[in-house]
């Protein structure tokens, strides 16, 4: 599961300053790029793989055809609408983004040492201590890069920054003990209790999910559990009430964050010339949302429905 045993640095594929929803007070995000699972609906796509990979955005291309001259695996095809990129011909080696006048084109991900990731965090450190906020990692899925992760979030400690990790719980236990040394809040995905149908809607089961949230509720370390309410998959009253009585003996839980689907993640699948499965769903209604929001308070949790 360890998948960056052959490297030192990390690979980033965002850094979001003044972010207000993941976690307390005004906090910088750095999302790391890589995930063991692959939710139908996920709305971070740029985030699975474990390398970086071009992505092209057609409304900011101005057919200077400089992409085509520069790529040396001759994988892009100027056509009627544009440059056409051969991704199985592409080796993501960005040269096309470094000579693209507008950005079109972007190479998505980017290898940082603990040192430069810090640097970039480390310059709204007044913000944080000012609004009790501080740095997330978030992802894809952070935890599957421990190495790193335990030198960034060990240098926030060392300079008084507090710490969130947004994750989906989907790594060894020993890895993530490790991490939690470094950690004063957890952001923890639950998206379904039943195992099969976990499996089929991520790709993995949710058995060792489901242990290591108890096992971190017993370290007492706090927790934010975070649902998606996803239209035919994790919507039902069902699904989070199950989830809600799990969730509920667990005594490190401080609230839970009820997250509604989103078309945002839309445009992404496309600059990376993917499939869009979500086309015809639509997002919950408020009043689902709402009726969702009274069954989490009906279990003595507090909830929030985090719009993105
Ligand atoms: S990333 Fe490299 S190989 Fe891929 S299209 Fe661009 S220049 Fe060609
Ligand atoms: S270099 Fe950029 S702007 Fe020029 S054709 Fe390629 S993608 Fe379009």
């Amino acid at each position: 599961m360890n998948r960056e045993a052959h490297r030192e640095k990390g690979l980033v594929f965002s850094i979001q300053r003044y972010s207000t929803e993941d976690g307390p007070g005004i906090r910088t995000t750095v999302f790391m790029k890589g995930c063991p699972l692959r939710c139908l609906w996920c709305h971070n796509p740029e985030g699975q793989e474990f390398l970086p990979r071009i992505a092209f955005n057609s409304s900011r291309c101005i057919g200077c055809k400089g992409c085509v001259d520069a790529c040396p695996q001759g994988a892009i095809n100027f056509t009627a609408d544009g440059p056409r990129t051969d991704r199985g011909k592409c080796q993501n080696c960005g040269k096309c983004a470094d000579v693209c006048p507008t950005g079109a084109r972007e190479l998505i991900g980017k290898y940082m040492t603990a040192d430069e990731a810090f640097s970039e965090v480390e310059r709204d450190i007044l913000f944080y201590r000012n609004s009790g906020g501080g740095v997330t990692v978030g992802g894809g899925e952070p935890t599957a890069q421990p190495r790193f992760l335990v030198e960034f979030l060990k240098k926030c400690h060392e300079q008084g920054i507090h710490t969130a990790l947004d994750t989906s719980g989907y790594v060894e236990w020993g890895e993530m003990e490790e991490i939690l040394k470094h950690v004063d809040l957890v952001l923890y995905d639950i998206k379904q209790i039943d195992p099969a149908k976990h499996a089929d809607y991520t790709g993995v089961s949710n058995e060792l999910i489901l242990e290591n949230a108890r096992r971190i509720s017993s370290k007492g370390i706090p927790m934010i559990i975070r649902a998606p309410v996803i239209p035919g998959y994790t919507d039902g009253e069902d699904n989070i009430r199950d989830i809600m009585e799990f969730v509920s003996v667990l005594e490190s839980v401080a609230k839970v964050d009820l997250l509604p689907f989103h078309r945002l993640g839309e445009p992404k699948y496309k600059k990376l010339d993917r499939n869009y499965e979500f086309e015809c769903a639509q997002p919950p209604t408020d009043a689902h949302m709402q009726k969702l929001k009274r069954l989490v308070e009906s279990f003595g949790l507090q909830t929030k429905v985090i719009s993105k």
